[in-house]
């Protein structure tokens, strides 16, 4: 800018001089800055023409001060354009990896309107582009699992459905949360896995089934044995060995078909059982076959029951879930303890709660107790006649009942298993005038 006065003080100056000379000086003033401007108008016209032409590069060559401004319009341009090419070539090469990728994706709005997916996707949820975008994800995947999810809002397992595609086919479908309340949808395609799944299975529920005969038989066998007097006082030791080793084993079939027939269910996605079942005198029986099971070890086992509470589902799931938590409490306190059963309801569900002030568990294991024969102490529980599928039942039960299972717990002081059911399980039972009482005992 200083060069730019400078040269229009010499400009002026000239002028002014040559003016004196020749006798006129305003006049050859007046011309001199006639012609500064007119340089000047005639840059701003060349500039202008440059900036309106997008095409034209390089700039042309200006006068003075126009030239350098010209120079510095012309660098910001340049880098401004390399750096959209390089955000270019990154979107480019994001595409292509999103395409490239075997599973599916789907950018959604909140509401669940479509704003883009990948050819994935396309393939696996039978989208068509570029008609379905701008559609809602809801109108196009229909499965009532998927539509359960969605409007769910616990996203942090996925779901599997049927492909809507492909007979026989199955897709794990998560959403993500991301950004500004933006949600990313991936699609896998999981037939394979749900194949192996479904194998491992069948293999389990055959073999246990298998099993259960020849096991019924030994049994039998055993009780005959030991029911002869000769044979039970020669063999008393050995006897009563086989019989303890056969009826764990009979045990473990059992709780394995359970676990088979409760997992069939689930992979079905068969709704929850729907009978109205009375907790209260179920957990009254539970807790009179605990007191039974105690015997000489003497638990001081309590039942707090609210009356009239029951629940939608199945009887036999429920007392096969809530005996094995009864049990549990017995089998990991030490004599005398104490057992509390409770059962109520408030506003955000109905709970039942187990606790004892038994031997606890250290932290670390409570996230994989309800993993089939994860055990803390093996030797313990053996010893107990623990299976090590206790809780595994427990978890699919409730799963079924749309139930979760919390554990809290502390080493050497007690643990306290607590099943949250949702409002939408309880039923309100009309109280039986007949004397009979599921409460306190
Ligand atoms: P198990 O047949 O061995 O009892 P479960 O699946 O019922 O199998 O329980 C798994 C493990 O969890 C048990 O082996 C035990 O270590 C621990 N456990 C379960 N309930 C209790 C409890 N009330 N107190 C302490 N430990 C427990």
């Amino acid at each position: 800018m200083a060069a730019e006065l400078w040269r229009l003080a010499g400009v002026l100056s000239a002028a002014l001089l040559l003016g004196l000379l020749l006798g006129r000086p305003l006049l050859l003033l007046w011309l001199a800055t006639l012609g500064y401007l007119g340089l000047h108008l005639w840059s701003l016209a060349r500039v202008r023409r440059w900036l309106a032409d997008s095409r034209g590069i390089y700039p042309p060559g200006a006068w003075g001060v126009w030239d350098e401004i010209l120079d510095l319009v012309y660098r910001i341009r340049r880098s401004s354009l390399g750096r959209k090419r390089r955000l270019g070539r990154l979107l480019e090469r994001f595409r292509e990896a999103a395409a490239a990728m075997p599973d599916g994706a789907v950018v959604l709005r909140a509401d669940g309107e479509i704003e883009w997916f990948s050819d994935a996707a396309a393939r696996l949820l039978g989208l068509r582009a570029p008609q379905d975008v701008g559609r809602r994800i809801l109108n196009l995947v229909r499965h009532p699992a998927f539509v359960r999810y969605f409007e769910g809002g616990d996203w942090s397992e996925p779901v599997e459905i049927p492909s809507p595609v492909r007979d026989g086919a199955r897709l794990a479908l998560q959403l993500i949360v991301y950004g500004d309340d933006q949600r990313l949808l991936i699609v896998r395609d999981v037939t394979r896995l749900a194949r192996l799944e479904a194998m491992r299975r069948d293999f389990v529920a055959n073999v246990s089934h298998e099993l259960r005969t020849p096991v019924t038989v030994l049994l039998g066998y055993l009780e005959a044995l030991e029911e002869d007097a000769e044979c039970a006082r020669r063999w008393a030791r050995p006897l009563s060995l086989m019989r303890e080793q056969t009826t764990r084993m009979h045990r473990i079939v059992d709780d394995l078909l359970m676990l088979a027939r409760l997992e069939t269910e689930e992979a079905a996605q068969r709704p929850g059982p729907g009978e109205e079942v009375d907790v209260p005198a179920l957990l009254a029986r539970i807790v009179a076959e605990a007191r039974a099971l105690s015997g000489p070890r003497r638990h001081r086992i309590s039942l707090d029951a609210e009356q009239g509470l029951g629940l939608r589902g199945s009887e036999g799931e429920l007392a096969s879930a809530f005996t094995n938590l009864v049990v549990n409490a017995v089998q990991y306190t030490p004599d005398g303890g104490e057992i509390r059963v409770r059962w109520w309801s408030d506003a955000d569900g109905a709970h039942l709660a187990v606790s004892d002030t038994g031997i606890g568990i250290a932290s670390e294991h409570i996230p994989r107790l309800t993993e089939r024969f994860y055990r803390v102490d093996v030797a313990r529980s053996r010893a107990t006649g623990g299976t090590g599928l206790g809780l595994a039942i427990v978890k699919h039960v409730l799963a079924r009942h749309e139930a979760r299972l919390h554990i809290e717990s502390a080493v050497g002081r007690g643990s306290t298993f607590r099943c949250d059911f949702p409002a939408a399980r309880i039923v309100r039972l009309a109280l039986r005038r007949d004397g009979r009482e599921g409460g306190s005992g």
